[in-house]
């Protein structure tokens, strides 16, 4: 029986700017798409799959977080299974959590099983089912963001990119670029096309200052150019690097249980102190989900988390709402969404 009958009315409409397609499905929904395409499953039993897929253990190591995309991008990798879980993502987020603006990311090349299906139909198919979902929800507002990998080759992610700027008139709205480190890769290699996506009228993020250190992060911002930055927080550590964030209103996109989880950010203490620090040095930043169904949470959860410890403030906690608004992707006039 359903005793909670969720309502628009008793909640605030939410934004969400970072998080990633791989692992926002909920596990039956995914488990739904995997049989309706005859994968074959390392298990037949649901609860098993469900558990592969979450995680469920104390220490997460680095390794263990990136091993969890496996299942769900390869249940995803077909137009029909990325047009279900765009749609069944946008129209789902509006329900649960009244999000109303929304930018979720996938990195196509890892939906295509190994160059058997075609990058063009997988982009499309994940745009089809965000029209279907904005159709049932106008108020809802969204866009899809193309990641590149650290560790795919430089030419690879340039595909990727170049179908962003193919798109752009159907619904992408820009690059991001995720991953584990690699040896092998380096952010110079991508000055000149995160310039070219920019031209080209999309807009730009990054995964930086999370698992790599504040060094790290004010290299990063010497190099790219861009809109805003995802995670971002280790900026907190030195002055000189709030300060230049600030200046470029780049807002940070943070994931407060997916740091905690991996151990970056310590505990709900360490919390505080960064988002006290990042307020205090005018770096603007809002709360996401990261991968929400492996983490088991939703971006009410991770707001409540800020709220509940005594971080942030209600009237704190709209300011960042309204920061994330101010720095969403998505090209728009108020009151109408631009692609339909
Ligand atoms: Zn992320």
């Amino acid at each position: 029986m359903v005793t909670d009958i969720p309502h628009r009315a008793s909640r605030k409409e939410l934004c969400e700017l970072h998080f990633h397609l791989g692992q926002s499905l909920e596990p039956q929904i995914l488990w739904s798409i995997a049989h309706e395409q005859g994968i074959k499953l390392p298990s037949k039993d649901y609860w098993e799959f469900h558990d592969l897929i979450t995680l469920n253990k104390e220490d997460v190591t680095w390794d263990d977080y990136h091993k969890l995309f496996h299942w769900t991008e390869l249940i995803q990798s077909s137009p029909v299974a990325m047009e279900r879980t765009v749609y069944e993502v946008v129209s789902g987020a509006y329900r649960a959590n009244n999000i109303t603006v929304l930018e979720p990311s996938f990195n196509p090349m890892f939906r295509n099983r190994g160059g058997e299906q075609d990058l063009d139909h997988i982009i499309l198919a994940g745009l089809r089912g965000m029209e279907r979902a904005l159709i049932e929800f106008p108020t809802v507002r969204a866009g899809l963001i193309l990641l590149l990998d650290r560790r795919l080759p430089v030419e690879k992610n340039a595909i990727v990119a170049r179908k962003a700027i193919k798109y752009r008139s159907r619904g992408v709205v820009g690059i991001d670029i995720a991953g584990p480190k690699n040896g092998d890769f380096r952010y110079e290699d991508y000055r000149k096309l995160y310039d070219e996506v920019r031209e080209a009228g999309l807009k730009t993020t990054v995964h930086t200052g999370e698992d790599g250190t504040v060094e790290e992060m004010a290299h990063v911002l010497k190099v790219l150019a861009l809109d805003r930055i995802n995670h971002g927080f280790r900026c907190a550590e030195d002055p000189a690097v709030m300060k230049e964030v600030a200046k470029r209103n780049l807002c940070l996109c943070l994931c407060p249980t997916s740091s905690l989880v991996l151990k970056f950010i310590k505990d709900t203490a360490h919390l505080k102190t960064i988002l006290r620090t990042l307020i205090d040095s005018g770096v603007k930043f809002c709360v996401n989900t990261d991968n929400p169904s492996m983490l088991k949470t939703n971006l009410a959860k991770e707001i409540g988390l800020v709220r509940d410890a005594g971080i942030l403030s209600e009237d704190e906690i709209d300011q960042t709402l309204a920061w994330a608004r101010e720095a969403s992707f998505i090209p728009t006039q108020p009151g109408k969404n631009l692609y339909l």
